[in-house]
């Protein structure tokens, strides 16, 4: 395997059932394209048949087959970082393992990043999902749009390229719980998206459960954006500022209405009083979480910047 230009990266988690037409597919499919590739496939931790599948896959093309077996489930995005870690090609392509990805549409994505691009994310056209997912997938994309320097059309779509620099930066970060599109998005010098076929599940269900997705997507937003606490302390000023201007209004009021005999109670709102203690609490937390924010930012060890040039003399 000297020489590789493309590596495909591909997660397995129980997926017994469709390995074998996966497989089918896959190889042909590559050695379409007539470049040297490699294929990793990472098992997660397979509780099914997938181990051993793998193995005799790898038995019949050792030549351009890798697994790594992990001892345990980690999840989809650390499966890929261990394909990253350990692939050699100039280029890096990510799908997956359900054939919802079709592999005959690598050579689209590669044929973008012959324009120039060092990222090239896929679009998904008539995605073949349940219509909730789809929905809230959408959504979700909005929430993602407007919350994090990150633009992308389909953040669901696995099937993407990378360039070898890329997966090299994602591989220096320090992160335990990520989202490899966002990462690479942060990373990439010059993004492009193209569309690409979405087919149904070859064989199995979906590996994610609906809790399982809402914690995906609290990966990718506490990963990519500090708003959700930026939030929280802005809620927290204004209701406390309300309950200043509600007290300045309803003294006024007594002031007026009790004159001229004033008491404790006249000066006294337990119920503002409790408004405006919520609001320094709630910006309290806000402000506790911006220092968490910033320590969670500073273990990730993400490179800081990355140059794309300089211009200076050499002498
Ligand atoms: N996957 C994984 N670990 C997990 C969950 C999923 O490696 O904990 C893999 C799975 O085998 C598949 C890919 O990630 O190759 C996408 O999973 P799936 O198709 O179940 O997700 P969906 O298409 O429903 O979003
Ligand atoms: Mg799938």
């Amino acid at each position: 395997m000297e020489n590789v230009q493309l590596s495909v990266v591909i997660p397995v988690y129980n997926e017994e059932a469709g390995l074998p037409a996966l497989c089918a597919r896959l190889y042909p499919a590559l050695d379409a394209l007539a470049t040297p590739y490699e294929v990793i496939f990472v098992n997660d931790g397979s509780r099914d048949r997938s181990a051993a599948l793998l193995r005799e896959q790898w038995e019949l093309r050792p030549d351009v087959t890798r697994v790594v077996l992990f001892n345990a489930n980690y999840g989809q995005h650390t499966a890929i970082i261990a394909g990253f870690e350990r692939c050699r090609g100039g280029r890096v392509v990510t799908l997956d393992a359900d054939l919802q990805n079709p592999p005959e549409e690598i050579g689209k994505l590669l044929e973008r990043m012959d324009q120039g691009h060092d990222y090239v994310g896929g679009v998904r056209q008539a995605r073949q999902d349940p219509w909730l997912r789809r929905v809230l997938s959408r959504a979700m994309n909005a929430v993602r749009e407007r919350i994090t320097r990150i633009r992308m059309t389909d953040q669901g779509c696995m099937l993407r390229a990378y360039s070898r620099e890329i997966v090299q930066t994602i591989n220096e970060c320090r992160e335990v719980s990520t989202f490899i599109p966002a990462l690479a998005y942060s990373f990439a010098r010059n993004p492009a998206e193209v569309e690409v076929a979405h087919e149904e599940r070859a064989a199995g269900t979906s590996k994610y459960s609906y809790y399982g997705l809402v914690r995906l997507n609290f990966d990718l937003v506490t990963g990519f954006s500090l708003v959700p606490l930026q939030l929280f302390s802005l809620f927290g000023i204004v209701v406390a500022v309300l309950s200043v201007l509600t007290y300045l209004v309803v003294m006024a009021k007594r002031i007026v209405a009790d004159a001229p005999a004033y008491t404790l109670a006249t000066f006294w709102d337990r119920d503002i009083l409790q408004f405006f203690l919520i609001g320094l609490m709630l910006f309290g937390v806000g402000l506790v979480g911006e220092y968490v924010g910033r320590i969670y930012q500073q273990v990730r060890h993400r490179p800081r910047y990355l140059v794309a040039a300089v211009l200076e003399r050499k002498d």
